[in-house]
């Protein structure tokens, strides 16, 4: 038996055996193969030529619908390049006469070419350069066999073992019946662990080594709460967690009855508690908790989901149409696509970006691609009718975008008008506060929205310059820096000068202790995964917030996280 300890990213047990998955694309090895072999990695290598040709001509054509005729032009260079007699050969070439793996020939090949367009110093040269990168990319990714894990055939329960996981991949992995994750990389709040949250299932990162540890069919258990990932448990502890499974489980269902229970502390001070909303699969579990609407609703998520299609106008607006019907007449936030970073369905935008969570992500994407939002709020539009619609915006920095979005909106309300296509003229525009600037301008900013939504996950990402997808910082990543308390305390303060709600959606709002904090900061609307309502509704009925308000106070003044978490220790919160 083996013990790993990570980091419990989304809790349950969860029992099964290993499956375990390379999914990183950059890390080629090089393997000799002995003679006998080479035709048949010659025969590997077409056909992933093959797979791969299909694939650019696929995206080409997406691209050239949704972002136009010029960028779509890019693939028709690469689907040239994928059936070039001479490069092809010369990968081949590589195979026979050094003996080796088709995607080290690949890797060397087109390094080789590249490097030969630079020397000769022309930028038409060097943009070749980098489309035979590009075509590299694509023929290493069929050859690994990206994207096609498909494990909805393997019987019994699943646990994927894997040095790395995207969230298409999780939310595909999870609705084909896997029952765990563990991932060597990963930190608490990336967007691969809030979707395996929303599936309800166990993961936990911040594993290295495990793909290496585990084998194939190894049985393992998967403890999201407390972080760990056992390899070979011995009988006694299978039965244990076997037990403690059936426990959660009741637990669980228990829970149900707090529903009818009010969000108000101690002192009467009362809540709105509203569900953030990923996954389809989740709308229930907000109805049945009782959600008070919808706080966020994660739009891109769709995008992800039907990728590699892309959502059409009735897709979104039937989607949209279900929530606020639904959940009428309590408000549904939708947020416009905050697609880029890591949540970027890979195959949409091949623009190679250094540093993606620091560039074209969010609003700043949408509004750079009025093609793919214009059929999204075309949608929205559309399903406001339908019930208490509330939109907002994603990684706002500038008041600028707002404004953008605003004549945007107009343009398009107009547009379906003139159309006689019915529409609501009437809803709530709000922006998510989740970058600085938007913090140091929230006076501003208030004064042109409705409502405003701290996004404490990347709030803290881009604040405290820590990426929260990254394990090697997460003890850095600290929701308690006093740093942070005192942004919340000013956006706070700059709604209620506009005289406009604000909420935290955040993951800090699904954690007990932190909603409590949050409260006595000031915050008196949370947003948070349906399955979590019930334990924060536990921790508002036992605070006393006027007690809580005069301790935050105090910790606002004090220099480090650290401090700020042992005084609160030190307090009686029965949290
Ligand atoms: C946030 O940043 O806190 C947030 C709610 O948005 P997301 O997690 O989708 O980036
Ligand atoms: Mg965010």
């Amino acid at each position: 038996m083996q013990v790993l300890q990570g980091l419990g990213v989304s809790d349950g047990v969860a029992i099964g055996r290993a499956v375990c998955l390379e999914t990183r694309h950059d890390e080629v090895y090089r393997f000799p193969l002995p003679e006998d072999q080479v035709p048949a990695e010659i025969e590997r290598f077409r056909r992933a030529t093959e797979e791969a040709l299909e694939e650019v001509q696929r995206l080409g054509r997406r691209v050239g619908l949704e972002l136009g005729e010029d960028l779509g032009g890019i693939f028709e260079v690469h689907s040239l390049l994928l059936q070039d007699a001479a490069f092809l050969n010369a990968i081949e070439y590589r195979i026979v006469e050094e003996k080796i793996n088709a995607e080290w020939a690949v890797l060397e090949t087109t390094a080789d070419l590249r490097s030969k367009f630079a020397s000769l110093g022309e930028d038409h040269f060097r943009e070749r350069g980098e489309d035979l990168q590009d075509v590299g990319r694509h023929l290493l990714r069929s050859l690994q066999g990206i994207s096609h894990h498909d494990l909805s055939e393997i019987e019994g329960d699943v646990i994927v073992i894997a040095d790395d996981l995207t969230p298409s991949d999780a939310v595909r992995l999870g609705r084909q019946g896997v029952v765990g994750f563990a991932i060597e990389v990963g930190g608490q709040t990336s967007h691969t662990a809030i979707i395996a949250h929303s599936l309800a299932i166990p993961l936990v990162s911040g594993l290295p080594g495990i793909t290496r540890l585990a084998a194939q069919d190894d049985p393992v258990i998967v403890d999201g709460a407390a972080g760990s990932v056992i390899l070979h448990p011995t009988a006694a502890i299978l039965e244990r967690e076997r037990g403690r499974q059936v426990q959660l489980r009741r637990e669980q269902s228990e829970l149900v009855k707090t529903r009818e229970l009010e969000a108000v502390t101690l002192d009467g001070v009362s809540i709105d508690l509203l569900a953030n909303i990923d996954l389809s699969e989740e709308l229930d579990d907000a109805l049945r908790f009782g959600a008070q609407g919808i706080g966020l609703y994660r739009s891109e998520f769709l995008y992800i989901e039907r990728s590699p299609e892309i959502p059409t106008e009735d897709d979104h607006y039937n989607v949209y149409r279900r929530l606020l019907e639904k959940m009428a007449p309590s408000p549904v936030v939708i947020r416009t696509y905050d697609l880029g970073g890591r949540k970027l369905a890979r195959e949409v935008m091949e623009t190679h970006e250094e540093n993606p969570v620091l560039g074209l992500r969010g609003i700043r994407l949408t509004l750079a691609r009025p093609r793919i939002f214009r059929t999204q709020l075309r949608g929205i539009l559309r399903a406001g009718r339908h019930g208490e619609l509330w939109v907002m915006l994603p990684l706002v920095s500038t008041i600028d975008e707002v404004r953008r979005f605003r004549a945007f909106a107009a343009a398009t309300m107009e547009e379906l008008r003139n159309e006689g296509t019915p529409c609501s003229p009437n809803f709530k525009l709000g922006v998510m506060i989740e970058v600085p600037s938007a913090v140091m301008i929230a006076d501003h900013l208030a004064r042109e929205v409705d409502f405003f939504a701290i996004g404490t996950n990347d709030l803290i990402q881009y604040s405290l310059a820590v990426d929260r997808n990254n394990e090697h910082v997460a003890d850095l990543y600290q929701p308690l820096h006093p740093g942070l308390l005192r942004m919340i305390v000013m956006v706070i303060k700059a709604a209620a000068g506009a005289d406009i709600p604000v909420s935290v959606c955040g993951e800090m709002a699904a954690n007990p202790l932190l909603a409590s904090v949050l409260v006595g900061l000031g915050i008196r609307r949370l947003s948070l995964s349906p399955r979590r309502l019930p334990t924060v509704k536990g921790a508002i009925r036992s605070l006393d917030c006027a007690a809580m308000t005069r301790h935050l106070e105090h910790c606002c003044e004090l220099p480090s996280a650290a401090d700020v978490r042992r005084y609160l220790q030190g307090l009686d919160l029965r949290i």
